[in-house]
């Protein structure tokens, strides 16, 4: 069995964008990513920082603007609109969930889409149902990453999908089938779900329950790659996959924690260098 290790991955990236960005400052251009914080949730808080500490350790430049859980959407929408027009912002990212008053939607559509490091605008979710070039999820982004990284082709392969939220399950399906693998949605309401995982030549569980699968849901020889993090009484975290249960029986696998985690934040610094790289180009 392979362990698919994401932090070694994201370690490793990490040391290679740190010189991209040194290069790009050579050339006159400092990536720059602003994220916007409305609120005091304590998850949306770490999240944050840990997004402000690497996008800093890798030598980028970076803006956590915080604003009141009292903010009105006009408001929000405001400052939004003052960093498209910024031309030294690469990057922007809202922060979710938001408050109750404010309309999580018309923020994503504010975002320019050229500054959609999340890629959540409809406008970059479009392009990637085209197969078009834009900017896309990142936690998505990481699990082609981490396939790419040990050559796990997914061209003509099954692969199964278990989760079709917008953010993770929805545009990971695009990106595998922009890859050529054949690709199959499943959710609450899939009828018979262990038949199908039964399928998959890759399985990817991305649900939010710990331990829902298990051996018997598990084809021989699979691929899984486990996007779950479900934090348990004891305060650890484990996976939507029994690690333990499947670890002999599949090909590769991805732990939790250390598999597709760290993987977000990277490729979250990677889109945004992506971005500042145009910037060098229009000169
Ligand atoms: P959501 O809650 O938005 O989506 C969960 C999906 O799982 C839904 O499509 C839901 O179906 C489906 N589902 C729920 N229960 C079942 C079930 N019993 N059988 C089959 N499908 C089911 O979660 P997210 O996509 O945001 O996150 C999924 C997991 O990934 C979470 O554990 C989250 O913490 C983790 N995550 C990890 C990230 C990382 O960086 N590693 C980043 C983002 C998320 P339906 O649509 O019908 O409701």
């Amino acid at each position: 069995m392979e362990l698919l290790d994401g932090r070694a991955l994201a370690n490793q990236l990490t040391d290679e964008q740190t010189l991209a960005v040194d290069l790009l400052k050579q050339q006159g251009v400092t990536p720059k990513l602003v994220v916007i914080m409305v609120g005091e949730d304590p998850a949306s808080a770490i999240y944050t920082r840990n997004k402000q500490k690497r996008a800093t350790k890798i030598g980028m430049a970076s803006v956590l603007k915080k604003m009141s859980a009292e903010t009105t959407e006009a408001e929000l929408l405001a400052v939004v609109e003052a960093y498209n027009q910024d031309q030294t912002v690469d990057g922007i990212l809202v922060q979710l969930p938001l408050p109750p008053q404010i309309n999580e939607d018309r923020v994503i559509q504010t975002i320019d889409p050229n500054k959609d490091v999340d890629g959540f605008s409809p406008v970059n979710i479009g392009k990637l149902w085209m197969n078009q070039p834009g900017l896309v999820a990142c936690t998505p982004q990481g699990v082609m990453a981490i396939l790419a990284a040990h050559k796990i082709n997914v061209a003509g392969k099954n692969v199964v999908i278990v989760g079709r939220s917008n953010i993770v399950g929805r545009p990971l399906a695009a990106l595998m089938l922009n890859a050529n693998a054949t690709v199959t949605i499943a959710h609450s309401r899939t009828k018979h779900l262990q038949d199908l995982t039964k399928t998959a030549d890759i399985l990817v569980a991305a649900v939010g329950v710990a331990h829902l699968f298990g051996a018997v849901d598990v084809k021989p020889g699979a691929v899984v790659i486990d996007v779950g993090m479900n934090r348990l009484a004891d305060g650890t975290v484990t996976g939507d996959v029994d690690f333990e249960a499947v670890q002999d029986q599949v090909s590769a696998i991805t732990p939790v924690p250390r598999g597709v985690g760290p993987m977000t934040i990277t490729m979250l610094m990677a889109q945004t260098i992506e971005i500042a790289k145009g910037r060098v180009k229009r000169g």
